[in-house]
């Protein structure tokens, strides 16, 4: 019987004495149609290595490694590692690295355990406590992911699949989609998961783009501006770039030429400005030495 199902999933927890730790964010997958609908939207096949983050008792992991090449999963909870050993062990093409992603050296695991020939791809049910974290460090790795399929709870799924205008669009839908093309897969009811998680989750695709026509020469620097813009919600995009520029007259008059020369409307909202936009204010603000 397959890990992902309740009986066995109980069964598997009791054995091991095991309760699910709130502060790791574990919440097990219990529903073979979701776990097999993750892996479809995913597109894995034998060409595919696919890198997971927090395999728990391994119920997504073992149906990510019947159509994977290579699976290679980081787990920061020591505790799971020999419940994982005897799951996972009909399948040899899996890897468990007993690590904090967020502070693995991530390249030079997939160094190691993968061997470069197969595709890169990140399938994950999230830890949401630290969700954006990791999808920010992937997309600032070198890896060569072509395609990050990850769980998360609804609210952020809205987040990062936002155009502008909308309720939810902000500076993480910028932040994200500056890089990648984000898409909602499907929605999932808190129901499927032991324990259930206080929130309803959504499986997002993230797919890498390719740059704009016009790039800010600093990536760090260019989300400083965006995160500075929206800093202020209720504000207009005037007040915003005072708040995050200063309110001198000088400034001022800066801020000014730059609005006009983008025929931007000061009186915007931030919300209101596509990627681009940002990008092209960004830029513009740096020729001023803002
Ligand atoms: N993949 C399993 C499933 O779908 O049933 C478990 C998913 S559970 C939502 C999140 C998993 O991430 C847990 O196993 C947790 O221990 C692990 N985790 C939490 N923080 C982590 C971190 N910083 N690095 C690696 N794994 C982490």
């Amino acid at each position: 019987m397959d890990i992902g199902n309740p009986t066995r999933t109980r069964a598997i927890l009791e054995k091991y004495g095991l309760s699910a730790k709130k502060s790791l964010g574990q919440n097990f997958l219990t529903d073979p149609n979701v776990l097999l609908n993750i892996v479809a939207a995913a597109e894995i096949s034998r060409e595919d290595d696919v890198i997971e983050v927090g395999p728990g008792i391994g119920s997504l992991t073992e149906q990510l490694a019947k159509q994977a090449h290579h699976v290679l999963a980081f787990e920061i909870d020591q505790n799971l590692m020999n419940v994982l050993d005897e799951t996972l062990d009909p399948y040899d093409n899996i890897t468990i690295v007993n690590e904090d992603v967020l502070k693995a050296n991530v390249n030079e695991e997939v160094e190691k355990y993968l061997d470069g020939d197969h595709h890169m791809k990140v399938v994950a049910n999230l830890p949401y406590y630290i969700t954006t974290p990791i999808l920010k460090t992937f997309m600032a790795s070198t890896l060569p992911i072509d395609k990050m399929v990850v769980m998360m709870q609804k609210e952020v799924a809205e987040r990062l699949t936002a155009k502008p205008g909308d309720k939810e669009y902000g500076s993480l839908s910028i932040v994200v989609q500056y890089k990648m093309d984000t898409q909602v897969e499907f929605e999932v009811p808190s129901k499927v998961f032991v324990p259930r998680p206080k929130v309803d989750s959504a499986i997002v695709s993230l797919t890498p783009h390719a740059n704009w026509e016009v790039m800010p020469d600093d990536d760090k620097d260019f989300f400083k501006t965006v995160h500075g813009c929206f800093m202020h919600r209720r504000k207009n995009l005037w007040n915003n770039m005072q708040g995050l520029y200063g309110k001198d007259p000088a400034i001022k008059a800066k801020i000014q030429t730059v609005l006009d020369d983008l025929e931007i409307d000061p009186q915007i909202r931030p919300e209101r400005l596509t990627v681009l936009d940002f990008i092209k204010l960004h830029n513009r603000i740096k020729k001023e030495g803002l």
